[in-house]
């Protein structure tokens, strides 16, 4: 693939376990409990999308890239919170207003509202709008409401079989970076539960390029695990979430 470029997750050990930090032409799914830190990683993702020290790719794709760059973020649970991309973006040194106008925030209240705003990215990029950064935040909690027990299995995932190849179309043909967000049981038993107890889990699998699970532990502290990627170990690392973020 020609004219990678990585986005920083804002932690150093988080970025070096997925190879040098979010990459562009792929899916990126975040797994783990409620409270883990998936919407803190989405929306700092949002933050350093402004950042060009968090953006590395080479000279002049990163011109391209830092042309008045946006992130769409969808979001299916009302957890997008602008005065925290503020709190974050201050942090680092930006103006938190500007970062927010740079992010297109879309509540989707069903499955098909979030299916229809992913459709429509393609729509603004072809617009002329420079979007780098796609965020669905979470790709299954409407599926799963929606489509609950064994009788409507094969059409939860035959939809959302679709709704990642929509994303995984937008990853490929605009460079962008896809991140999605994905809730799991908590697991008392286990550090990590295995890949398939994640919602969705054969199809999301299957089409995400990368996958990590996070759990909460000790404090800021969270673990984060890369698992079954393509080309790349798993592998385990730690990092924080504090008022300033997601950091080391
Ligand atoms: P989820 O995986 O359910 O999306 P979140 O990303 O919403 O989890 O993580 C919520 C956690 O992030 C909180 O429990 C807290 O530990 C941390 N957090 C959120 N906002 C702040 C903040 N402003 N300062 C410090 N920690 C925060
Ligand atoms: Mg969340």
């Amino acid at each position: 693939r020609k004219n990678l470029w990585w986005l920083s997750t804002g932690s150093k050990n988080l970025d070096s376990i997925l190879g040098g930090g979010l990459e562009s032409q792929s899916v990126i799914e975040f797994a783990g409990p409620y409270g883990s830190g998936k919407t803190q990683i989405a929306h700092q993702a949002c933050v350093n999308l402004q950042c060009p020290e968090r953006i590395i790719a080479d000279e002049k794709l990163k011109e391209e890239i830092l042309d008045n760059p946006k992130a769409v973020y969808i979001d299916t649970e009302g957890t997008f919170r602008p005065e925290r991309i503020i709190e974050m973006a201050e942090a680092i040194g930006l103006d938190g207003k500007e970062v927010l106008k740079n992010i297109k925030v879309a509540r989707a209240y069903n499955s098909d509202m979030q299916m229809l705003y992913a459709e429509k990215v393609e729509e603004l990029i072809q617009k002329g709008e420079n979007i780098r950064l796609v965020i669905v935040d979470s790709l299954t909690s409407t599926f799963r409401t929606e489509y609950t027990g064994r009788g409507k299995l094969a059409e939860r995932q035959q939809k959302l079989g679709r709704h990642m190849a929509t994303l995984n179309k937008l990853a490929d043909l605009y460079n962008c970076v896809v991140l999605v967000t994905n809730q799991v049981a908590a697991r008392p038993d286990a550090i990590f539960g295995p890949a398939e107890q994640a919602i969705g889990g054969h199809i999301v699998g299957h089409a995400a390029t990368f996958r990590v699970f996070l759990k909460k532990t000790k404090g800021d502290k969270r673990l984060a695990r890369l698992y079954d990627s393509p080309y790349l170990p798993d592998a385990e690392t730690t990092f924080r979430i504090t008022e300033k973020g997601v950091h080391d």
